[in-house]
């Protein structure tokens, strides 16, 4: 199916999605202290005006869930019968989405810095793959994890995030669907805005202030 109808389709379900609108997943994803706006240094020792962690709204089994079937619903149309995520961030969810399609759920894990499936897990040639993440940042770990697909021999049929953060629409040569799209500006701690702002810098799961 071309790229654009498939586009079209997809703003279609978007708006059916059933029992989930843009609106309730950012108040659940607030309420859940899952998304926060203010001043933070990533990991990465970035600043950012806001800090999202999936695995908080993951934590309740019920929204997991939920956004597990809403993704199904978005991404049933393209078939799969094998879902893979790249652990860990994308096993809970990959799981969910296994489930409310009805088809098997995997997971690729780092093995010498490198994607890889583990434990016995199989693709059979003509399995349609799905591969589901948390959150898309740089889109990086979703295309690993479709060449992990496709080395086993398995047809990827398209890329699910619950949360697409990158800014951009991820040009991936498979369709893409993800339930809510949040821009978080990152900076250089030597040209973030806040900083000249003069506002106090916060490590994210901590209550604790640093400069
Ligand atoms: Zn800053």
């Amino acid at each position: 199916m071309p790229r654009g109808s498939w586009a079209f389709t997809f703003l279609v379900f978007r708006s059916t999605v059933v029992g989930v609108t843009r609106d309730q997943l950012l108040d659940l994803y607030r309420r859940s202290g899952a998304l926060l706006d203010g001043h933070f240094r990533l990991t990465s020792g970035l600043h950012s005006s806001g800090y999202l962690q999936c695995a908080l709204v993951l934590q309740y089994p019920q929204h997991a869930e939920t956004l597990g079937r809403a993704l199904a619903d978005l991404s049933r149309g393209l078939n799969p019968t094998v879902v893979l995520s790249p652990a860990l961030g994308g096993v809970v969810i990959g799981q969910e989405v296994g489930r409310a399609l009805g088809v098997r759920a995997m997971f690729a894990e780092r093995q010498d810095g490198a994607l890889a499936l583990r434990r016995g897990f199989t693709v059979a040639p003509g399995d349609r793959i799905l591969v589901v993440e948390d959150v898309l940042t740089t889109g990086g770990s979703t295309r690993e994890t479709m060449q992990v697909a496709r080395a086993a021999g398995g047809h990827v049929v398209g890329a699910a995030a619950i949360v697409n953060r990158s800014g951009t629409v991820p040009q991936f040569d498979v369709p893409f669907v993800a339930l809510l799209e949040v821009a978080l500006p990152t900076y250089e701690p030597a040209d973030c805005p806040l900083c000249a702002k003069g506002l106090p810098v916060v490590k994210p799961g901590s209550r604790q202030v640093t400069v």
